[in-house]
């Protein structure tokens, strides 16, 4: 059995918050979650590196950073979960595959979850630029502003209809796509994080759905029967660049379980008349597109969280030959250490909560 946690039950008291159902993938072979931290991949624990195993966080993530032990003699900016300084020569950790720094003291109650740098270094402005090279292909960016906003519980009015300060919101957007590291989030207002995401969105060279694949969707709104529509939606949806695919389902799960929370009092049509222009970015912006879009907005908000989830399910890529064979990792640039290893589990969860 191939686990870095050190008993199966310290990885069951992990994933304690999930359902019977998560518990059962969790059983079943095929789909067991790939924890291995550190690119070890003999399944032993000797290689393993302590600071990424001992150090497991308290609160389940989407993917384990891959700690190493590092001391600074510059000033290398203040911790992410904490925000306090990283102290000269002092050793703290830093990830091999994110921007994230932390003392160690604060790994255990880390709360951001690793999105490894995208593989291109340019950032020009198109989707693919920002994501990571491992699925789900959604932008870092986005999933930390997400996971933070959803983190206060959604009990504030107005999300993503509220805006913040345009120098607030520019500054943040700056420090999540060109900083060094990773910037605490705890301190942030929760209408500048949600601003976030919309300037994100809305700065993109080419918008979330691309002008190209917009006739299916159109086609899948104006069906009048109900599995046709969504039949037609699932091949517009697997047509759509990895990327853009995998961001607009997950968007598609946070912004349902917003329109699901009464405090927030956004409702579906809300967020579909909000998000409209910025997911389709018209450049005939007449009357009648904008109310079209929003229909098809509608459409795609009202799917079940079952339809979103499979795209952003994601079976581990252990290979069908032996884990040591190392002409096959080459070839297929393997590495364990990026697999995005508890989506699964994660997803389901947050299926059953919003259910
Ligand atoms: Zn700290
Ligand atoms: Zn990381």
């Amino acid at each position: 059995m191939r686990r870095e946690y050190n008993s199966y039950s310290d990885l069951s008291r992990h994933f304690r918050l999930y359902d019977e159902q998560s518990m059962d993938s969790l059983q079943d072979d095929h789909l067991r979650i790939h924890m291995n931290p550190n690119g070890s991949d003999d399944g032993s624990l000797q290689h393993v590196d302590c600071y990424s195993s001992i150090y497991l966080p308290t609160y389940p993530l989407l993917r384990h950073h891959n700690f190493k032990l590092k001391s600074y003699y510059s000033n290398v900016g203040n911790c992410v979960q904490c925000n306090k300084r990283l102290r000269f020569a002092v050793a703290s950790l830093k990830c091999r595959d994110c921007p994230v720094r932390c003392h160690v003291s604060c790994c255990r109650l880390l709360t951001v979850n690793c999105i490894p740098l995208p593989l291109v270094s340019r950032k020009l402005g198109c989707l693919f630029d920002f994501v990571p090279h491992v699925a789900p292909m959604v932008p870092a960016l986005i999933v930390h502003c997400v996971t933070e906003i959803e983190a206060r519980g959604l009990e504030q009015e107005g999300l993503y209809r509220v805006s913040s300060t345009r120098d607030k919101v520019k500054r943040l957007r700056h420090k999540l796509l060109r900083g060094k590291t990773m910037p605490h989030l705890g301190n942030k207002d929760t209408h500048t994080l949600c601003c976030c995401v919309k300037e994100f969105l809305r700065s993109l060279e080419r918008p979330l759905i691309p002008l190209y694949y917009r006739q299916d969707l159109v086609l899948a709104a104006q069906q009048t029967d109900v599995l046709a529509a969504e039949e037609q939606l699932y091949f517009a949806m697997v047509e759509l660049p990895q990327a853009h695919r995998d961001t607009l389902a997950f968007l598609m799960l946070h912004w349902q379980r917003i329109a699901q929370s009464p405090a927030v009092k956004m409702s579906i049509n809300n967020i579909a008349v909000i998000f409209a222009p910025t997911l389709f970015d018209d450049v005939d912006l007449n009357l009648s597109n904008i109310v079209l879009w929003q229909q098809v907005l509608r459409m795609l908000l009202l799917q079940s969280p079952g339809f979103w989830a499979q795209f952003l399910e994601v079976e581990p890529l252990q290979p069908a030959c032996s884990l040591d064979d190392d002409d096959w990792k080459r070839e297929n640039n393997y590495s364990p250490s990026l697999h995005w290893q508890s989506v699964k589990t994660y997803f389901r969860s947050m299926v059953n909560l919003a259910g």
